[in-house]
């Protein structure tokens, strides 16, 4: 690491403390090791940029190492497929409001993306002839919708993310790009409307270090935890997303969380849609197969949304299973346990830990759990952050790009098909790798830092480290997540999210009383659990007012007051901003992007989106 100090070391002062910044100075610096960060890494680095990659967990720790069903692209190993049915179910899941030029870029790259990970390493499951493994995943189906399901989720066994992170790790290693691991990034360095770098402290000693460089790629994942029960790591905290408002730039499309159908009831951990693939299915205390009513043609493997608010009414209507009738059953029983053993022994393992199920005998109950955050940092196709400015709908902030969950690029706009985000991870973070191969000479020279860079991480440290007031932030952080789960839920009316925004407006608010009994810097996780919990509200708040405000039905966004989807009014990207200081939300609009990038696909039309 010793290559990358050498701007010396800066004692900037805050209330009269003083604390000293080791500087270091890169081409590409890359927040997060997820599959998205790693992927993005991988790519600077084969180009000769000097590249940094920052990761708060050891790499192969991020959330992309719980994916387990697989990843989408349509290489017809197990029968017909083509990219362009693979776009139109994509451009048909995101209920038209993904971006279709993004969309055609994610679809058309996709299966040179996934032969690049098996050359890479990756140990996909194979057929009999040795080909990539393909699983059948909701939504995706033949022949522009019309049917059957296609197989084009390729899978390593229901380990797939385990298998890309470990090699995606390995190959930026065998690159030599630098880590900095367990370091936590605070605040992005901002100078005249363009990222210059950010600010990070070594949770391991303590030690706070400046980042300058000519792009700064946030690949920080989700925020899943505002939730109470997610499917996501503890650490899906949204600080890219946090950070972005912060610099004062706006977020995308954060109405439109994705409620996975099947968490384990109670404990949230995921079942994977691939059980529903290999001939799983879900049944109410009937005993009957509901989704046949719900979805007649694709039924337990209608896309996410539509699985999620059809299990929801069963139990609304009191049809639920268990002692208070509050879940629903997920049959894989019927299955050949070498089928179970050989495709899905992960889930095996989840369900006898977690529900103390055995799988081959019995069904796992199950319930509709937060799992994906459509919204996010809104990006090109080529993952530069766009914030429109003077009529500029597309205006690139210079210094910015995101990739992966945290970014909305928009391939997924109103709801994410299952195994539709690993490819957009490794797509997307190869893309930012050809960018900034195009954009950046390695070495190229560094302008100085602004004399305030810095500031801002800082002060907001230093107010979390000395916070003195009467509510512990694990206190707060409950409020939140018991506030999104019922106010922000499956389901929404006004009435509802108007309240959501009162009560998650009074939790940000009473974040001034916060208590931090320890002030050391050195692995203190009450002050990371602190900036991590800042972040988050700032999310729930913008969720909750995107959602009170788009009044009609879209994917994710479902709601009882306005059940229809409203193409007219609202087929357009929301944008949200927050001041932090006057704690103040504002809205404002992006258009939907309605044109591919080629002739080789014409515009989708939008339609009525039934499974
Ligand atoms: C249980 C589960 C199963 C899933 N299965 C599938 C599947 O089969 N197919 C599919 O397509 N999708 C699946 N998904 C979704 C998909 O896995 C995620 O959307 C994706 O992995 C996110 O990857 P990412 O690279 O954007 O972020 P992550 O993998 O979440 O990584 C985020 C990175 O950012 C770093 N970071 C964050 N904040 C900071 C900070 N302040 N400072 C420094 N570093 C920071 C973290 O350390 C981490 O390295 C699944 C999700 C879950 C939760």
């Amino acid at each position: 690491m010793a290559d990358s100090k050498g701007n010396g070391a800066s004692a900037p002062g805050v209330n009269g403390r003083a604390y000293t910044f080791e500087d270091h100075t890169f081409d590409v610096v890359v927040v997060g090791a997820g599959g998205a960060g790693l992927r993005a890494t991988v790519g600077c680095a084969e180009a000769g940029l000097k590249t940094a990659c920052i990761s708060k967990v050891f790499p192969t720790r991020s959330h992309t190492v719980a994916a387990q069903g697989g990843i989408a692209a349509s290489l017809q190993n197990m029968g017909p497929d083509d990219w362009r049915w693979h776009m139109y179910d994509t451009v048909k899941g995101s209920d038209w409001l993904g971006d279709q030029d993004a969309i055609e870029y994610m679809c058309r790259e996709a299966p040179a993306a996934v032969y690049e990970l098996d050359h890479y390493g990756v140990p996909f499951s194979r057929t009999e002839s040795g080909r990539i493994y393909q699983r059948p995943f909701g939504g995706h189906m033949q022949n522009f919708g019309k049917g059957p399901p296609v197989q084009r989720t390729c899978a390593a066994a229901d380990r797939t993310g385990h298998a890309i992170l470990h090699t995606l790790y390995g190959q930026s290693l065998k690159n030599s790009a630098e880590f900095f691991i367990e370091f936590f990034a605070i605040d992005l360095i901002m100078e005249d409307g363009a990222c210059r770098g950010l600010v990070a402290i070594n949770l391991d000693d303590g030690t706070l270090h400046r980042f300058r460089a000519h792009k700064v790629i946030l690949a920080t994942g989700g925020y899943g935890r505002a939730y109470f029960s997610c499917t996501s790591a503890h650490t899906c905290t949204g600080d890219g997303n946090a950070m972005v408002l912060r610099a004062g730039l706006p977020l995308q499309d954060m109405e439109f969380v994705q409620f996975h159908p099947t968490g384990i009831y109670g404990a949230g951990c995921l079942i994977t849609e691939g059980v529903r693939g290999e001939g799983g299915y879900l049944v109410n205390s009937e005993g009957e197969r509901f989704m046949e009513r719900y979805a007649p043609s694709a039924k337990d493997l209608a896309s996410r949304d539509v699985v999620s608010r059809s299990m929801t009414i069963e139990i609304r209507e009191g049809r639920g299973v268990g002692k208070e009738s509050d879940h629903i059953f997920l049959h894989l029983d019927h299955l050949d346990q070498e089928i179970i053993h050989k495709r899905l022994p992960g889930i095996a393992e989840s369900a006898r830990i977690f529900a103390g199920v055995d799988v081959t005998r019995e069904p796992i109950p199950v319930l509709p759990t937060v799992h994906y955050n459509m919204g996010g940092i809104p990006t090109n196709h080529f993952g530069e952050v766009v914030c429109p400015i003077d009529g500029d709908v597309d205006h690139v902030v210079p210094g910015l790009m995101a990739v992966g969950e945290a970014a909305c690029a928009s391939v997924h706009g109103a709801n994410r098909l299952g195994s539709n985000s690993l490819i957009d991870l490794v797509v997307f973070g190869r893309a930012a790798g050809l960018r900034c191969a195009e954009t950046i000479e390695p070495g190229q020279k560094h302008r100085d830092l602004p004399a305030d860079a810095g500031d801002l991480a800082l002060s907001r440290l230093d107010a979390a480290r000395y916070a003195d007031g009467g509510t512990p932030t694990a206190e707060l952080r409950m409020n939140m997540q018991k506030t999104m789960q019922s106010n922000c839920s499956v389901f929404r009316t006004g009435e509802i999210l108007d309240e959501g925004c009162g009560l998650i407006a009074d939790v940000w608010s009473a974040a001034a009383d916060i208590k931090v009994t320890d002030r050391s810097l050195i692995w203190n996780s009450d002050l990371i659990e602190t900036l991590e919990f800042s972040n988050l509200i700032e999310q729930a708040v913008v969720t909750m007012e995107s959602a009170a405000n788009r009044k009609e039905s879209r994917g994710a966004h479902a709601r009882e007051d306005f059940k229809d989807r409203d193409d007219e009014n609202w087929m357009k990207h929301t944008l949200v901003f927050a001041d932090t200081d006057s704690k103040k939300v504002t809205i404002d609009y992006r258009p939907v992007h309605s044109f591919t990038m080629s002739n080789d696909i014409a515009y989708i039309e939008p339609q009525a989106r039934v499974y």
